[in-house]
């Protein structure tokens, strides 16, 4: 597995790699990995002649610099994860790598970026969105793979190839969980044992929500789950929205199908999303 830290070096790898023929598939991530980010590693393994995987914590796409800071490391057993999964390259960039000077660039994802994380998370989606066509124009894949855990920075991963026209199939992947229903993430690492051990409440109550979907309506569901968040010692709601899985907005009434719910929660300081197909 080679290791590259320059963007000129990766850039030639994946030309020369186009130039005879051959596929790339593309994983963006931010290290600290598990088994979630391995399915798509796995997955790009399976689809293509060549897999590259960057590992860059985008210090632009933090709107909380505790976060940035605190945010897990692991770079050793990282690789030694890629290297089982069959990846090809590692692009490890530094800050400076990447961003040489100040980037002045605004997205307007419209209403698909004002909502939920956007909404709550000023700035997260457009820093998401520079590094990502950044990546895309040094790795230059034919298909780079998302998971649905963050469903909607895959939307807007897809509306960012749609505004700049990029030659890259974008692949969602399913959300990877541990046993006891947690979505898997690097954050999880922070939780302390209290906090991992309430948790899985988090995905109870989404399931809890799908049930209810059958016959209640979503005002009704939203109700139902601040209750439940209301009074948790450990868990706080930030928020609970339920929105079509096409566009993103709310959906009120009754649920229809691909209608899905979305969730925020902090464990103290600690942010865990997650979301589910209602119907
Ligand atoms: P991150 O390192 O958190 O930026 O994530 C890199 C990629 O892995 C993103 O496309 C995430 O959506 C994806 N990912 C993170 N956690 C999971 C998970 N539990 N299941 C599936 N994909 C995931």
């Amino acid at each position: 597995m080679i290791l590259f830290e320059t963007i000129k070096e990766t850039r030639e790898y994946s030309v020369s790699k186009r130039k005879n023929g051959l596929s790339i598939g593309f994983i963006p991530t931010m290290g600290a990995l598990h088994e979630g980010h391995l399915s798509l590693a796995i997955r790009a393994r399976a689809e293509n002649d060549i897999v590259i995987c960057s590992i860059f914590v985008n210090p632009i796409q933090f709107n909380n610099p505790e976060d940035l800071k605190k945010y897990p490391r692991t770079l050793d057993q990282d690789l030694k994860m890629l290297e089982l999964a069959g990846c090809d390259l590692v692009f490890l960039p530094s800050v400076d790598e990447m961003y040489p000077e100040e980037i002045h660039k605004d997205y307007d994802f419209g209403t698909l970026g004002g909502v939920m994380e956007g909404a709550f998370r000023p700035g997260h989606f457009n820093g998401v969105a520079i590094v990502v066509h950044k990546l895309f124009e040094i790795t230059l894949p034919h298909r780079a793979y998302f998971g649905e855990k963050d469903y909607q920075q895959l939307a807007i991963v897809k509306e960012l190839v749609k505004i700049e026209n990029l030659p890259v199939e974008i692949i969602p992947c399913p959300i990877s969980r541990e046993q006891d229903g947690v979505a898997m993430s690097s954050r999880n690492a922070r939780l302390t044992p209290e906090m991992r051990n309430a948790a899985p409440f988090i995905f109870h109550i989404l399931k809890q929500a799908r049930k209810m979907a059958q016959d209640h309506t979503a005002e009704q569901i939203e109700e139902f789950v601040k209750l439940k968040f209301s009074g948790h010692l450990l868990l706080d709601l930030e928020y609970f929205t339920i929105a079509s899985g096409h566009d993103l907005q709310a959906v009120s009434g009754k649920i229809s199908p691909g209608d899905m719910g979305f969730i925020a929660v902090f464990a103290g300081e600690i942010r865990l999303i997650d979301n589910i197909q209602l119907i």
